[in-house]
This record gives structure tokens, C-alpha cells and sequence, in this order.
């Protein structure tokens, strides 16, 4: 039976046991700043309990929010959380906290690794060594690894013929990028062929990262090497499980970073990698330092600490080798870089008509003749372009001047539109050059995608990232959901009752065709009068009863979507330009006549009938589509899951912030794919584990010195206690939540 009902709220996941609690009992308490705390009951009043907290501190709470404490598990933790005697928020994070202070950064919670920054390079744990330690060895039997997961990965593939993925999130810099890397090389380590003298597939695979982070990553306030865009990479393997082809597939680049920035972030790396080139680079592109130039001088930040741009420039060149980039294609792709650094430094001036803007003073001057001459287009081509607007009318062809406000809109926008279309270009040559294998069979897929974002404002980006991220948690719930369904049917036990949460309702108020909000949207730009106040208006009329949808009071036209994760209020402002995806024609007459062939190639010129029809394209639209794609690709393979995890704001090593750590547990389903596992049998143990634990309980039930049968004697001490509804399987006890708590209370009672 599938049921749904609203997750999030219940952040409570075993429930408290207030029966079990007496004086004396150890118990974890809520706390403003620990999240939780344990401690031990000192007297019983009613319903509230009164409690002296490790920290010193008697505090007062009512029973039903307290949550037992396992005073047996052992002190180093557990590697994998389902082992917890009870599974409960401050069971999870105290474990977590306990290994991650003794640099065990991952863990296990069943089939879902949780890996935790540790903001230090542990080389140790990646070395040649340990690749081979891992190789061939099943899951569980060494510490648990991200090797661990991508070689059950590769052994799935290659015993069962089928394709595998590697699912990593979390939220910026709690280390997805890294973590992909990894499993990554390890994948290569597996299935590479080292050739002599030849650029191997996985050699090209493994420098794709480089060149595309100089294009796709920035320093933000959240990880000084952020990814603007998703990716997920496709290796494919040959009969022989070697690498033989990749494709890399990439999403939702951030285009409004390209032109603006602010303290203390950085645009993209490429910038500032050029800005140090080798002095006869910099002089062939009039690029000077970083400083002068308005799209990276709306921020202080110029440098990273510990990074060399002037190195990372020759890494960056030297990686494009690699991957198959010509030194003309390089050196058309730098062009076209510092080409959009001058154009950021034309402004405009008020021309002589009214309503017109020109470009006057010297310096923009030279600036525009330098974005010319490196776009190898016309200067007065140039400046018309983006000083006047040209409208077709069924009737006529109107020129229209803008002042100088449009016309620096329309820089903006044309630096924008040619950055992305050089990351694209970027993308599909990288693919071109590592090549397909079309006879391949099996793929294993590696996703590195953003995380659930919810700031103090979101716009149109983080309603992309939250609609991705919704797609992935279902995803997840359904496939923890399967799993713990094969595992019952493994032990022959019923399961036919267990709920389980859809977020099915939050997708459908998003992606729902027609009627969704991205519908909604998109109707909303294809007609010339909507502002975002109509649009908002139109999705407060449509949504007033959607559970999933709220109006904020106070704001006109925010809205609030209740999502897996929390509520996320979007401010609506920006999301019918942003969600516009088309080049205005001028710039693309403009570009597409460019004499550079690159520079022209990256704006193929459209025939009249295509122009118009493409006007319109929706980033929404399109991304929903891409989404889409993914999953199905997603839905044919085993899939594998990582949860990254960010320890701290300050980037530090070694400190350990449990609200933060809890907020991220939650919003990366973690919490979630342990609620579904409350709502069966969280708690699972051998016969042989359950009477050494329990067999106090009924020493009668033992009797006969190894005789008896364990399944009896399990079932003896169970029905002894008075306990309904657990399971019995094959070889293991199933047990509901709360009830381990209630055993081992009757066991203290003794
Ligand atoms: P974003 O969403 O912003 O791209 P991310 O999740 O990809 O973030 P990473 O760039 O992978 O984050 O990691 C951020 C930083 O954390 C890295 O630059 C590195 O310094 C550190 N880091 C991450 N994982 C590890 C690790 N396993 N060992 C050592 N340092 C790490
Ligand atoms: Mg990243």
C-alpha cells in the first residue's frame, strides 16, 4: 500500500517513549544549541520529567520529547547507523559526531553512505594502497569508503550486466565535487587500460574536471571552488569492464554570475586565470589586472588563498591538451574570455536624440574596439547592437535607440548569452573529444548536482534546485522504500502495510502540465503584458487550496512552497526574466558574422523561420525536459547513493556542528529514508544478537544449554514481555520502533 502523507514535520523519528522513562533512566533531551543533549532523569512530576544534562545543567521536559539513550553502543560508534539499537535524530547525530572526532568521515546508514567534509586532506584515505584494498572486497567488510560504493557499483555492472549510478548531493561545499573525483579515479583505477604514449579514454575522463571547473566554478561565500552547474558523467565500460567511452551532461549553469558579483565572491576562475597569464598572453589580449575590470571588481576578492591562478592557468591549458582542445580552439576560447572583460567596460553616456545612449568617453572606446577586435567582428556593428533594438512588426521593421540603463542591460545580457554558450561549446567538444562506445552496454553514472537551497531570498535558481532536488528524493524514498521491501521478503515477513511519503503533490504543483507553476510561468513570458505581480496573482488564485503552496502575509508577491526539506519562500521578481532563454537577434547577426570561425560557431546563424520560432525558449521548460531525461536514465540503473555533509560554515577542520549537521540530514533525505525504515522495522537482529542481549529476560526460554532452538526461545521472550506487532523471519527479529527501548528498560528493571 502506497499512502502519502506530509513528511518534514516529523522530525521526530522514533518516537519518545514516556512509559519506559523513569528516574534514573539515561535519556537525550532537545537543546537550544546542541540540538540534543543527553542526560539522566533525576525525578518524575505528571508528565514532565526533570533532567540533569551531561553539561551540568538540570533542565525540566515533558516525557514524550525525550529519547532514550543506548547505553551499549560502543564508544568509537557504529559504522553503519541501521545498527543502532534505536534509531532517533540525537542517535544519529551523537554517532556521527563520534567518528567524524576521530577523522571516520564515513558512514554507513544501510545502502546510503554519509560522508562528512573533514576540511583537511586525509591522503591516507585515497592512496594507491587503499584503492587496492578495496578492489573486489563487498561492502561492509572494510570501513565504509566512497571506493567501497563506486566497486559494488562496478561489480553490480559487471556480474549482472546492468548499469549502475553514483547519486552524490549535499549542499555547497559539503564536498560533492570532491567526493565525485574520487570515485571517479577509483572507477578508472578499476577499469582503466593504461596505453603508452596515448591519451587514454579514463586519462581524458579524469581532466575533464579540471577544465571544466576553470569554467563552471567560482569562489561564493559557501566554497572557495563552488560548482555553478549540475553534472552528471556517463562512463562506459566495454565486455571487459574497461573504460570506453564517457559522456558528460551538464545543467543549469548560473549565468547572472558572469556579470554580477558580490563581496567577497569571485566570478568564474577562468577570469583571473587569464588575468595571470604569462606576460606576452596578457599583452595579446590588453588584459592587465583584474582590478580594472567591472565584472570582477564589484567584489574585493581578486585572490584564493593557497591557489596560484598563474599556475591553474598553465594546469587549466595543459588539461585542455588532454581532452582533445586544439591550441587554436585554446587560444580562440581565451580570446572570447577576455573579450567579455572589455566588454564589461563599456558604458554609456546619453546620446543626442533622447532616449539614446552612445558610447563617448576614451576608455570605453578602446574597450569596445578591443571586444571587437577580439570578436573579431565590426566596432559600429558592435555598438549598434548593443546600443539599439531593432522590432519586427508584421507590418514593418522598427529601430529603436535605448538609453544608456537598456543599453548596459543589453552588454549584460550579451556577455551572459556568449559565456554560456562557450561552457556549452566547452561541454560537447570535451564529449566529442573522449568520444561514445556505442557498443556499450553498461554505464555506471556519477551525479553531482546541488544541494536543497533555501536562503533568505531565492529566486528563479534555487526554485530549479529545489524542483531537482524533489525529483532526486523521490526518487530515493522509492528506491530505500524497494530496498527495505526486499530485504522483508528476504526474511519472508509481511510488509504489505507499511506507508511510505510521496512527494508526488509538490511535483505536480511544480511541474504539472498545464497548470503547474512552471506552466504558469511560461504563459506568463510568452505574454507581453505579465509582470511578476499578474504571474504571482494567477498562482495565488490557482494554488489557494494546494497544501504544498502558501501565501506568504505580508509579501505581494513572494510565495512559499512546502517542500521535503521545509518551506522555501521565492520572491517571484525576477522569475519571468530569468526564466526567458532566447538571443536577441541582433547579438546573434552580430556573432554568427564574426570572422573568427570559433566566435562564429558558437552562434550557428538561425534561418528566419527558426528565429522566430525560437524567440521563446523557456529555461524552465527546458530544464524540466533535462530533468526528465535524467531520471529515466537514473530509473534504468541500480542506483547508489552518497549524502555529503558540511560540518561547519568556517570551512575548518574539525569542527562539528550538530544543528547544522541535523538541518542537512533532514534536507538531504537521510532522515527521511530512516523515517520510511520507522515506519516498518527499524530495528533488525540475528536470533543469536537478540538472546544475548535480551535472554536475561526469560532465562527460562534458554534453558536446555544450547539445545534450544534460538527462534523459540526468541519468540518465548517476546511473548513473555507482552510485545505485538514486531516480525519474526528466517534468521532475524524484526522489531517496530520503540520497541528495543522497551526491552531494554524491562532488562534494567532486573
Ligand atoms: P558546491 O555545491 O559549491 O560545488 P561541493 O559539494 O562540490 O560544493 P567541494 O567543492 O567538493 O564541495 O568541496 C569543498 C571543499 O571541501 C574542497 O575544495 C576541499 O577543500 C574540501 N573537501 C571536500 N571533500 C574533501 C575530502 N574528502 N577531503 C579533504 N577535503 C575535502
Ligand atoms: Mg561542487
Amino acid at each position: 500500500m502506497r499512502k502519502t502523507c506530509v513528511a518534514g514535520a516529523s522530525h521526530l523519528l522514533e518516537m519518545g517513549m514516556p512509559e519506559n522513562v523513569v528516574v534514573g533512566s539515561h535519556i537525550w533531551v532537545e537543546d537550544q544549541e546542541l540540538v540534543w543533549i543527553d542526560g539522566q532523569v533525576i525525578d518524575i512530576n505528571g508528565e514532565e520529567a526533570e533532567i540533569q544534562t551531561s553539561n551540568g545543567e538540570t533542565v525540566v521536559a515533558n516525557l514524550s520529547k525525550l529519547h532514550p539513550k543506548d547505553m551499549e553502543s560502543p564508544e568509537s560508534g557504529v559504522d553503519d547507523m541501521t545498527k543502532l539499537a534505536y534509531l532517533h535524530e540525537p542517535g544519529l547525530l551523537h554517532n556521527l559526531a563520534t567518528r567524524f572526532e576521530i577523522n571516520e568521515i564515513y558512514t554507513y546508514t544501510g545502502n546510503v553512505l554519509i560522508a562528512i567534509n573533514p576540511f583537511q586532506r586525509l591522503s591516507h584515505l585515497y592512496d594507491a594502497y587503499v584503492m587496492k584494498h578495496y578492489k573486489g572486497v563487498p561492502i561492509g567488510e572494510l570501513s565504509p569508503h566512497v571506493f567501497a560504493i563506486a566497486d559494488v557499483a562496478y561489480r553490480a555492472m559487471i556480474n549482472e550486466g546492468k548499469s549502475n549510478s553514483i547519486l552524490v548531493s549535499g549542499e555547497s561545499g559539503a564536498g560533492k565535487t570532491e567526493t565525485t573525483k574520487m570515485l571517479m579515479c577509483y572507477l578508472a583505477y578499476l577499469g582503466g587500460h593504461a596505453a603508452a604514449g596515448r591519451r587514454t579514454v579514463e586519462q581524458q575522463v579524469l581532466e575533464s574536471n579540471p577544465v571544466l571547473e576553470a569554467f563552471g566554478n567560482a569562489k561564493t561565500v559557501r566554497n572557495n571552488n563552488s560548482s555553478r552547474f549540475g553534472k552528471f558523467v556517463e562512463i562506459q565500460f566495454d565486455k571487459k569492464g574497461r573504460i570506453s567511452g564517457a559522456a558528460i551532461r551538464t545543467y543549469l549553469l548560473e549565468r547572472s554570475r558572469v556579470c554580477q558579483i558580490s563581496d567577497p565572491e569571485r566570478n568564474y576562475h577562468c577570469f583571473y586565470l587569464l588575468c595571470a597569464a604569462p606576460p606576452e598572453e596578457k599583452e595579446r589580449y590588453k588584459l592587465g589586472n583584474p582590478k580594472s575590470f567591472h565584472y570582477l571588481n564589484q567584489s574585493n576578492c581578486y585572490e584564493l588563498v593557497g591557489v596560484s591562478d598563474a599556475h591553474d592557468y598553465l594546469a587549466t591549458r595543459r588539461a585542455m591538451d588532454i581532452v582533445g582542445i586544439s591550441q587554436k580552439e585554446q587560444d580562440a576560447i581565451f580570446r572570447v574570455v577576455a573579450a567579455i572583460l572589455h566588454l564589461g567596460n563599456i558604458d554609456f553616456v546619453k546620446g543626442e536624440e533622447s532616449d539614446s545612449a552612445i558610447v563617448e568617453d576614451e576608455e570605453s572606446k578602446f574597450h569596445l574596439q578591443m571586444t571587437a577586435d577580439l570578436l573579431m567582428c565590426d566596432p559600429h556593428a558592435l555598438e549598434d547592437a548593443l546600443c539599439k533594438r531593432v522590432m519586427i512588426t508584421p507590418e514593418e521593421i522598427i529601430e529603436r535607440t535605448l538609453d544608456p540603463h537598456g543599453a548596459t542591460i543589453r552588454r549584460d545580457g550579451l556577455a551572459r548569452t556568449i559565456y554560456c554558450h562557450l561552457f556549452e561549446w566547452l561541454v560537447d567538444k570535451i564529449n566529442d573529444s573522449i568520444g561514445q562506445d556505442p557498443a556499450s552496454k553498461c554505464l555506471i553514472g556519477v551525479l553531482d548536482i546541488y544541494g536543497f537551497e533555501s536562503f533568505k531570498t531565492n529566486s528563479f535558481e534555487q526554485f530549479c534546485i529545489n524542483f531537482t532536488n524533489e525529483k532526486l528524493q523521490q526518487h530515493f524514498n522509492q528506491h530505500v522504500f524497494k530496498m527495505e521491501q526486499e530485504e522483508y521478503t528476504k526474511e519472508e515477513i509481511d510488509w504489505s502495510y507499511i506507508e511510505f511519503v510521496d512527494n508526488q503533490d509538490i511535483l505536480d504543483l511544480i511541474e504539472k502540465k498545464p497548470g503547474g507553476i512552471i506552466s504558469l510561468l511560461d504563459e506568463a513570458c510568452m505574454f507581453p503584458k505579465a509582470t511578476h505581480e499578474t504571474f504571482s496573482q494567477k498562482l495565488y488564485q490557482t494554488f489557494k487550496d494546494h497544501r504544498r503552496f502558501i501565501k506568504p502575509k505580508l509579501a505581494r508577491s513572494d510565495f512559499i512552497i512546502v517542500h521535503y526539506a521545509g518551506e522555501v519562500q521565492y520572491q517571484s521578481d525576477q522569475f519571468l526574466d530569468k526564466n526567458k532563454d532566447y538571443v536577441v537577434v541582433e547579438h546573434q547577426n552580430l556573432l554568427s558574422s564574426s570572422s573568427c570561425s570559433f566566435v562564429a560557431g558558437l552562434f550557428p546563424s538561425l534561418s528566419d523561420e527558426m528565429a522566430k520560432s525560437s524567440k521563446f525558449s523557456s529555461i524552465g521548460a527546458r530544464f524540466k525536459l533535462q530533468l526528465q531525461q535524467l531520471m529515466e536514465t537514473l530509473n534504468s540503473t541500480e542506483p547508489h547513493y552518497i549524502r555529503c555533509v558540511k560540518p561547519n560554515n568556517f570551512l575548518k577542520p574539525s569542527i562539528f556542528e550538530n544543528n547544522n549537521v541535523m538541518q542537512q540530514l533532514r534536507s538531504g533525505g537521510v532522515l527521511e529514508a530512516v523515517r520510511i525504515k520507522c515506519t516498518g522495522y527499524p530495528t533488525c537482529r540475528t536470533f543469536f544478537e537478540f538472546l544475548t542481549r535480551f535472554g536475561i529476560l526469560a532465562p527460562e526460554a534458554l534453558e536446555g544449554k544450547g539445545s534450544y532452538e534460538e527462534e523459540v526461545a526468541c519468540k518465548k521472550i517476546l511473548e513473555k514481555m507482552g510485545l505485538t506487532g514486531y516480525q519474526i523471519g528466517k534468521a532475524k527479529i524484526f522489531l517496530k520502533a520503540g520497541q528495543m527501548a522497551e526491552l531494554d528498560a524491562r532488562r534494567a528493571g532486573i
